[in-house]
């Protein structure tokens, strides 16, 4: 939720003006606008682009505090994903998940330490955001306009045949099928025709079409019920397969996807291993593990 805020900023002044838009001009008007405001924190340091694709993320030794709060929310912490990986990132409420996030996404610098890309420090990159970051957090952003628009806004270059091709991969073809309008259906900014785990599948074809290195899973399946849960994590893995994944989650559903997990607590990482290692050798794992098991029965 934290992180959600964090980007409103962002989003706000295209809330604003998406709330009488219905010409497609004045849509794609305001995206520019956010896109332009998304270069968002003016940058002090030098900054220089990234060549090549992105290859490793490298959290080395970081310790961080809130600026003007002597409380240390992480102590110490490393982790690196290489091209690909996919983490799982657990622990507790409060436990410093959603800071850790902010510092991977440049939006905090670390106290101690460095957050970098292929080497090179988040915040020196020249790379925007987006760029590098798909988002798909616990309520994605639908806006009043039609399902193709709100599709269409990770990458406003994508032809038509692009958009029902993401639509398609996530799996609500046959929903946006059996509308009336189809593709034009309006989405109202509320998103209430549709349910929460569809709105999660469009957010998810936008991230798609964004085409992003680097995808941050925000808890997006804590408002869903436990299959809805389940199937949509199934899809998230299957279509960003070749992507680099952070997730943040409470609990343990749909783990398996992972490659590691890291429980972070107190500020310092716990427990760590793959899933597999941690059910063999990890008592308090197994425990948490069969906790969620039921709750998919
Ligand atoms: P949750 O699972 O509840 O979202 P979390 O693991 O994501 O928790 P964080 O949101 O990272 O935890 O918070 C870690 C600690 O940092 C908390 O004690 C929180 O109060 C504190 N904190 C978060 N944001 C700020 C801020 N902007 N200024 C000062 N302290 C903050």
């Amino acid at each position: 939720a934290a992180f959600a805020l964090a980007l409103f900023p962002i989003i706000e002044p295209f809330l604003e003006i998406s709330q009488g838009a219905s010409e497609w001009p004045v849509y794609q008007q305001s995206i520019e606008r956010v896109n332009a405001l998304s270069n968002d924190q003016p940058k002090k340091v030098p900054q220089s682009a990234l060549k090549g694709p992105v290859t490793e993320i490298n959290v080395d030794h970081v310790t961080f505090s809130y600026p003007d709060d002597d409380r240390l929310i992480l102590k110490n912490v490393s982790l690196k994903i290489k091209q690909g990986e996919k983490i799982a990132l657990l622990g507790p409420s409060g436990a410093g998940k959603s800071t850790l996030l902010k510092l991977l996404l440049g939006d905090q610098t670390p106290t101690k330490g460095t957050v970098t890309i292929n080497g090179t420090p988040i915040n020196e990159l020249q790379q925007k955001r987006a760029q590098l970051f798909g988002v798909l957090d616990q309520q994605p952003y639908l806006f009043n306009t039609t399902v193709m628009n709100n599709v269409r806004l990770g990458n406003l270059q994508a032809t038509d045949e692009q958009v029902k091709t993401a639509i398609e991969a996530v799996e609500l073809k046959p929903l946006i099928d059996s509308l009336p309008d189809g593709y034009e259906t309006e989405v109202q900014e509320s998103g209430t025709r549709f349910s929460g785990g569809e709105r999660q599948r469009l957010s998810l074809a936008r991230i798609l079409l964004q085409d992003a290195p680097i995808i941050i899973l925000d808890e997006p399946t804590v408002s869903l019920d436990p299959i809805t849960e389940r199937h949509l994590l199934d899809t998230v893995f299957k279509v960003l397969h070749d992507k680099t994944i952070i997730w943040v989650t409470h609990h343990l559903a749909g783990v398996d996807h992972v490659d590691q997990v890291r429980f972070l607590e107190n500020g310092v990482f716990d427990l760590q291993g793959t899933p597999q290692a941690l059910y063999r050798d990890e008592p308090r794992f197994r425990k948490l593990y069969a906790l969620d098991a039921g709750r998919n029965d």
